[in-house]
């Protein structure tokens, strides 16, 4: 058996590369960029105002009171004013309507008196420069506006927009197939028999996957025998990563391994100091590489969290890193074994916002209703002592991952 940490350190040094891919910019929403975005454009593009009001020059400004000034047009958002402006002069402006050359002061609409087309005075301490933003305020043409392996968010996107790209190059999903393995495995929604079983791995597999920005693809339950097993791997060709549910303990009927093997899968660890999920395989078949999880939904889920996450961001340049914080135990618990632990909890936070995590005294790795019901791992480290309630622990709290884990 290899500690949790050695595994993590084989999957990241295990890498395949991914291809690019341009796609338009609304599509864009959590993919990564695989280049560096700059500017097309000064942005904004000329000098604008910031307020409804008046433009003029300000040496005409502060002689208001005794020289009016005459308004001779309008500049709106859209529609510049194109004629000169002269000495006494000024012309309506509004918000990101642009300030014609010369022009170096806006007067509020609210703070001035006007006459006969003219403004007469003015209550505002006049400032040269006040209320205009100045082209390239915002960036500048060829200014990098988002770097290479960034995760694209929604204000990304705004930028980029704003910078007058409508595609960009990012890293194509990593394309995952799953393989479910039973004989005892039927799909959702059937009439099944008391001796079979819903299949729910590659239900859960298929979100985590989307969340974590992989592309699913299903491949069906394979029955626990070489030749079912062979012909849904052979079907896997092609993918970036294959991940398979079942069948990779050392039960007679455990035969994933045997058959990835006679296929020409090279194995990179199998059996790991965990819990759940010790029987957990990580290989490589061709240029694909292959996660092998134990059948039961909780050893499926920790161990998509504690490895098949860190293997897509990996793939995609992004942080490889768990999300780990601290939290106030509220349980006792017993010391642990020489196997990392990962405890389905419920979070809640005390008064001062410190986290608190409830471990669930029922841990059975079958039982996914209160790994539905948790809302975050606790992580025991192997030979933990025994901790009372009131101890720091370190956890994984799954919101950190994604709102939908
Ligand atoms: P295995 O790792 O194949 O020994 O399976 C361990 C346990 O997980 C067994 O009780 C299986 O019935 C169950 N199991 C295996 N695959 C799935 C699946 N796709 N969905 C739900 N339970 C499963
Ligand atoms: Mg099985």
């Amino acid at each position: 058996m290899i500690t949790v940490k050695e595994a993590q350190k084989k999957i990241i040094s295990n890498k395949i590369f991914l291809n690019n891919e341009t796609i338009k910019l609304n599509n864009s929403l959590g993919r990564v960029t695989c280049d560096n975005i700059k500017s097309k454009l000064n942005h904004p593009s000329n000098d604008l105002s910031s307020m409804d009001g008046y433009a003029l020059r300000y040496n005409d400004a502060i002689l208001i009171k005794t020289a009016p000034v005459t308004i001779v047009g309008e500049s709106s958002a859209g529609n510049p004013f194109r004629r000169s402006i002269t000495k006494q002069e000024c012309i309506r402006i509004s918000t990101g309507a642009v300030i014609p050359e010369g022009l170096d002061c806006i007067l509020l609409k609210e703070k001035v008196k006007k006459n006969d087309g003219k403004i007469i005075s003015t209550n505002q301490n006049i400032k040269k420069g006040d209320y205009i933003r100045k082209k390239g305020l915002n960036f500048k043409k060829d200014d990098l506006l988002i770097k290479k392996n960034n995760i694209i968010t929604s204000r990304d996107i705004g930028i980029i927009a704003s910078a007058n790209h409508s595609n960009i190059k990012v890293y194509k999903k990593p394309v995952i197939s799953v393989i479910s393995t039973g004989n005892e495995l039927r799909n959702p929604g059937k009439k099944i028999s008391d001796y079979e079983i819903v299949s729910s791995n590659s239900l859960i597999l298929e979100a985590i996957i989307i969340s974590l920005g992989g592309k699913f693809i299903n491949l069906g339950i394979a029955k626990d025998n070489k030749n079912s097993l062979k012909q849904k791997i052979l079907k896997s060709k092609g993918s970036d990563i294959l991940l398979t549910s079942g069948g990779i303990s050392i039960g007679d009927h455990d035969l994933v391994q045997s058959t990835l093997l006679e296929l020409g899968m090279k194995i990179i660890f199998w059996k790991i100091a965990m819990r759940p999920g010790k029987p957990l395989m990580f290989g490589k078949l061709n240029n694909m590489l292959v996660l092998c999880f134990p059948g039961n939904p909780v050893s499926t889920f920790v161990g998509s969290i504690i490895f098949l996450l860190p293997l897509i961001n990996n793939l995609l340049n992004i942080n490889t890193k768990l999300p780990i914080t601290e939290a106030i135990l509220a349980k006792d618990l017993k010391k642990n074994d020489e196997r990392e632990e990962y405890m389905r909890a419920k979070l809640s936070y005390a008064k001062n916002n410190e986290i608190i995590a409830d471990p669930y005294i029922k841990q059975d790795s079958s039982m996914s209703y209160y790994l539905a019901k948790s809302e975050g791992l606790i992580i025991r480290k192997p030979y933990d002592k025994a901790l009372t309630a009131g101890k720091k622990v370190p956890i994984i709290p799954f919101s950190r991952i994604s709102n939908t884990l």
